[in-house]
């Protein structure tokens, strides 16, 4: 039902700053040869190779960043440091470590270098009009450092969303502050929070909310307007003080669909209000990190220009024999170790304490009862 419902965001051009993990929309040509000079890759002395040569006499030096054109001649040589430029009738480096030096002669063993050691020649990285990354690839540092290399400060790339996060429930107290009677601490803040920036997200607002319908109601109003994507936790089930469904209902939300034959994570809410996400995760800390797992983060990564959004890590072989019940799907917190797949005690959605080695979480099918030792699960890694 999701993948039905799926559109990608705008496109927008961002500053190199704030790529990291987008999605390039455009194909990027480099602007320039690089390096767009010969230079040196060495500190030590460049010269004019000579056949069997192996003594040359100093005539000045060239530094990073320097610009004066000095000519050598047969026979000279001049002292260079990395990356500064090789002079004109220069054509070899030779490393510092590797001469004598005698008065203003340098003295080494021509057996050792060959013509053209040690520089770093013109557009050995890429040439001027050379495509170096292809639309649709993901922005990693070392993607951003290649494109900044060029010399281009901003990339056409699909449009990271901004993200509210809305915790509801009475009871929650922030970690930092002691607990009065009656309060847990609020573990689903930070867990989504940091969810988002593992995935490229830095425009998140978040706030907390008690359990008071027209409180509820008019944060997720404001919400709705001023983010892209909405994630709620908590108040989404059937008690009393459930809110959120019904408040969303009555603000014009379009339910996608409720409730979800899995555990943990069965009163998982979808819903759509112009064109924007509307997550409500049941409050429980497990049911938030599967359901954001499975659903929340697909979506996101599909607005954001990915492919393959909904797709598991693989399916591995059991450590150990495994049952359930018949009737519901389980994700289950895992971990993967050698290849070999080790379901965690603990998995109560109330529980956290596996997520201290959980690398994965196994999905196991409705109609799955007895797994023996070995049986080939799928997983999803964090
Ligand atoms: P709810 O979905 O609001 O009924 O909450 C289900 C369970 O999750 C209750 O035991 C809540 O106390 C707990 N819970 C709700 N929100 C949080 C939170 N932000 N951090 C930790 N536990 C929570
Ligand atoms: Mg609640």
């Amino acid at each position: 039902m999701i993948q039905q419902r799926l559109k990608r965001s705008a496109t927008i051009k961002l500053p190199l700053l704030e790529v990291c993990k987008a999605v390039l929309a455009e194909d990027i040509y480099s602007p320039i040869n690089v390096p767009s000079f010969d230079n040196s890759a060495m500190d030590g002395y460049a010269y004019a190779f000579q056949d069997g040569f192996g003594e040359y006499t100093l005539v000045g030096q060239v530094a990073a960043g320097d610009s004066h054109s000095l000519e050598l001649k047969q026979g000279e040589a001049v002292r260079i440091f990395t990356g500064a430029p090789i002079p004109q009738g220069a054509n070899t480096v030779i490393p510092q470590e590797k001469v004598r030096i005698n008065d203003q002669r340098i003295l080494f063993n021509p057996q050792e270098f060959a013509k053209g050691a040690n520089v770093r020649l013109e557009a050995s990285q890429c040439k001027k009009g050379d495509l170096i990354v292809p639309k649709g690839s993901i922005l990693y540092p070392g993607t951003i450092g290649l494109i900044a290399s060029v010399g281009i400060s901003e990339v056409l790339v699909y449009d990271i969303p901004s993200v509210g996060i809305l915790i509801t429930g009475s009871e929650l107290q922030s970690p930092g502050i002691p607990l009065s009677p009656g309060q847990i601490y609020n573990s689903n803040l930070p867990t989504v929070y940091s969810y988002l920036k593992l995935l490229g997200i830095d425009k998140i607002h978040h706030e907390q909310i008690t359990d008071h319908r027209e409180l509820l109601k008019d944060r997720i109003q404001e919400n709705l307007q001023k983010q892209d994507v909405l994630i709620l936790t908590g108040g989404v089930s059937v008690g009393e003080y459930d809110f959120v469904k019904p408040v969303l209902e009555e603000l014009g939300v379009e339910t996608l669909f409720y409730k979800v034959n899995q555990k943990p994570g069965k009163p998982l809410y979808v819903g759509i209000w112009k064109g924007k996400w509307i997550f409500g995760l049941p409050g429980n800390p497990g049911s938030v990190l599967s359901c954001f797992h499975q659903f929340v983060k697909p979506v996101l990564l599909y607005l954001m220009g990915h492919e393959e959004v909904f797709k598991s890590d693989g399916v591995f072989p059991l450590a150990h024999p495994w049952k359930k019940k018949k009737g519901m799907s389980h994700f289950l917190k895992a971990k993967i170790d050698q290849a070999e797949i080790h379901i965690l005690d603990g998995q109560e959605s109330f529980n956290l304490l596996a997520f201290s080695s959980a690398n994965c979480f196994v999905f196991l099918e409705e109609e799955m009862t007895e797994l023996p030792i070995g049986s080939m699960v799928e997983i999803f890694k964090f």
